[in-house]
């Protein structure tokens, strides 16, 4: 395992889509070291299954892509952002094609698919179900060939220094638990997604925040966080991870049944099962809890359609699901709704540069507004992407101006330690509350509620002492992030869904939330 060095141009924190493709776009710069606080190979990116979006067929036109994207949004789109995106998204995926990407073909043509709200087949995907690992194994092959690129794995990111008005660099703890100050003169956050922060979650178990909690605490803007994706479909069998049941599925023909084996989302949507991803997740919260079951599930059905496609098609669900004793091609699958996507993070401009000199964001972890409300299927993948060389080609300019920072001493080595129980526990009870209190259908009583809760919490993360206390204190701090926002905007919006404010309030909240401190504005 590489040793991080402690003084460098760039750190880039996080080895997903954004973090390697803005990593190689420095390169040519400067040294870069990218952090992955687990392997390269756990993160969003690996697990993302479906595809990625970009008009790229011949029956499609990139303004049609960027009207889906805007119709998706709920009218909270950033225009520019994602003009943007379908604009570059097309020459940064031919790019990922000449560094070796395998995308699935049809004879020597891409195969393209279409996905929920998206008004063409545009959706490229990569040995079936597999897009994100095959996309972060070309760009890690990629970034590999660079020399100036050091990949080091197991390094966790405790926070940011600042010096000056601008970051100088980080604070890192290794697997044994020793803290070291890196300096640069440029820092990346590119950390993923927060699934973590619910107990129900599709994300892998790094997705905890990190990066917008080191963030907010050293004084950057964070925005839109109660707009939170929650994916209708993942396996809930008590001894299975959370798994993704790609929307793909659906778009192949599987219904959604009720313990009654009623086929119930027709009576909620005109397109049944291919309603928004929103609408199928309430519709389903409905169903669980009209149930009189004690532990209720809903089922996802694809026994009506022929094995053999299935097989072919998803071959990691099939293999994945087959492992937990469900064969998808003659059982019910038992499903329910988990956290899926982050639509906000650190707010940033079209460079990905944050409010802080020197500090930059990318990928979920950032907030460029692209998505809006709701993000469209599929374009996330392409954000890390576009937005991470970007902000990498923006980093790199900006290197020649700014200053050089001193080496820094080594602070005392703190314990890893075994695994501490009580930690685990407060994490559990936090994901509870996330879960029950700023989930899928929210109200004031109750984000007040898990606001009073998680600020009780507070004073239990203050001193962490080891990786995953550290992760105790993001998930603590992103969580009250998520729950004012939320009770802030008064409103039902896209991905944000209010019991006491069911409709959209155009006059009020046709803004983004942005946090500065402890207070929420609109804006
Ligand atoms: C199951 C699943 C399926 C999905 N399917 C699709 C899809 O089909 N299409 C699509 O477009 N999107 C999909 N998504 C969303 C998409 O995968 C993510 O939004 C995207 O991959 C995020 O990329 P990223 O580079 O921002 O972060 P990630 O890929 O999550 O990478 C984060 C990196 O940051 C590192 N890190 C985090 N914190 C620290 C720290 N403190 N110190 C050091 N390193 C740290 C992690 O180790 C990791 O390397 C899916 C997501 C999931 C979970």
């Amino acid at each position: 395992m590489k040793t991080p060095p402690r003084e460098t141009d760039f750190v880039v924190i996080g080895a997903g889509v954004a973090g390697l493709r803005a990593a190689i776009e420095l390169a040519a710069a400067g040294r870069v070291l990218v952090l992955a606080k687990r392997e390269v190979t756990e993160s969003n990116t690996q697990y993302a299954q479906g595809g990625i979006a970009a008009a790229l067929s011949d029956e499609d036109e990139v303004t049609l892509h960027y009207q889906d994207t805007l119709n998706a949004g709920a009218g909270l789109c950033n225009p520019e952002a994602a003009h943007v995106l379908v604009e570059e998204g097309p020459e940064r995926i031919e790019e990922l094609i000449r560094w070796g990407t395998e995308f699935d073909r049809s004879g020597t043509k891409l195969a393209f698919t279409r996905e929920g709200a998206h008004s063409r087949d545009r959706i490229l995907h990569a040995h079936g179900d597999s897009t994100g690992r095959e996309i972060l194994r070309a760009l890690y092959a990629k970034a590999k060939t660079l020399h100036h690129i050091s990949v080091c794995e197991f390094e966790f990111s405790t926070d940011l220094h600042i010096e000056h008005d601008r970051v100088g660099g980080i604070s890192l703890m290794s697997d044994k638990g020793v803290h070291e100050h890196v300096s640069a003169s440029g820092v990346l956050l590119a950390t993923g997604g927060l699934g973590q922060l619910y107990r129900n979650t599709t994300n892998p178990n790094v997705a905890t925040a990190d990066g917008v909690a080191m963030a907010y605490r050293a004084g950057a803007e964070i925005s839109d966080m109660e707009f939170i994706q929650f994916h209708p479909t993942a396996l809930y069998l008590r001894t299975a991870p959370r798994f993704l049941l790609s929307e793909a599925l659906r778009g192949e023909g599987a219904y959604l049944r009720n313990l009654e084996m009623v086929r119930f989302m027709p009576k909620y949507h005109e397109l049944a099962e291919l309603a928004p991803r929103d609408v199928v997740a309430r519709a389903i919260v409905h169903e669980l809890e009209v149930s009189r079951a004690t532990d209720p599930v809903v089922y996802l059905d694809l026994t009506h359609l022929r094995a053999e496609h299935l097989k072919k098609r998803f071959p990691r669900i099939y293999s994945t699901c087959m492992q937990y004793n469900v064969d998808i091609t003659t059982d019910l699958i038992p499903i329910r709704p988990a956290a899926h996507y982050a639509m906000g993070g650190v707010k940033t401009d079209l460079e990905g540069r944050t409010n802080v000199a020197g500090l930059y964001a990318a990928g979920e972890a950032a907030a460029t507004g692209v998505h809006g409300a709701n993000r469209l299927a599929s374009n996330s993948l392409l954000e890390g992407l576009v937005f991470g060389a970007r902000a990498g080609m923006h980093m790199r300019s900006e290197l020649k101006t700014s200053p050089k920072h001193k080496e820094e001493k080594h602070r005392p080595a703190a314990s890893n330690g075994p695994v501490d129980t009580s930690t685990e526990n407060l994490i559990r009870q936090m994901q509870d509350l996330m879960w029950n209190k700023v989930g899928i259908v929210r109200d004031g009583s109750g984000l007040r509620t898990a606001i009073q809760e998680l600020q009780g919490f507070t004073a239990k993360t203050a001193y962490a002492q080891s990786r995953r206390a550290y992760e105790a204190k993001n998930i603590n701090l992103a969580g009250l992030l998520v729950a004012r926002s939320a009770l802030a905007r008064e409103e039902s919006r896209g991905a944000h869904y209010r019991l006491d404010f069911p409709d959209r309030n155009d006059a009020r909240f046709l803004k983004h939330s942005v946090v500065r401190g402890e207070s929420v504005q609109f804006e």
